[in-house]
C-alpha cells in the first residue's frame, strides 16, 4: 500500500491513534487553536513516519490546514536544504562567451515613478 493509498484509505481515516489524537486536542488546531467551527479542515500530521500505518497517539499531531501546509513546508525547506544540488543540474546549458550586458552602456539607473 502507498502513502497516498493509505492517507486516503478508511484504516487511516478510522485508526485509533488518528482518532485519539482528534479527542486529545479537542478538535482544535495544536498551533492555532482553529476547530471546525471556524471554518478550518482539521488534519492529522505525521510527527513521524516511523510507524506508518501503525501509529502511536504520540505519532500525530491535529493541525488545522493552514497550519499543516506550513509545517509541512518547513520540514520540507529544512530537509532539502541538507542535500547538495547535482552540479549537472545547476551547470550552464551553453558555455556564456559575452557578458550578460554591455560595459560600454554604463550604469543605468531605474527610474522611479
Ligand atoms: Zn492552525
Amino acid at each position: 500500500m502507498t502513502y497516498l493509498e493509505y492517507i486516503t484509505s478508511h484504516k487511516w481515516r478510522t485508526s485509533a491513534a488518528r482518532l485519539g489524537e482528534l479527542a486529545a486536542s479537542g478538535h482544535r488546531c495544536r498551533t492555532c487553536y482553529a476547530s471546525p467551527g471556524d471554518d478550518v479542515r482539521l488534519e492529522v500530521h505525521h510527527r513521524t513516519y516511523e510507524r506508518l500505518g501503525h501509529e502511536l497517539i504520540g505519532d500525530l499531531t491535529t493541525l488545522c490546514c493552514y497550519c499543516h501546509h506550513v509545517i509541512t513546508d518547513a520540514h520540507r525547506r529544512r530537509r532539502y536544504a541538507l542535500i547538495r544540488p547535482n552540479p549537472v543540474d545547476t551547470a550552464p546549458l551553453f558555455e556564456r562567451t559575452a557578458p550578460l550586458f554591455d560595459p560600454s552602456m554604463g550604469f543605468q539607473r531605474h527610474e522611479r515613478y
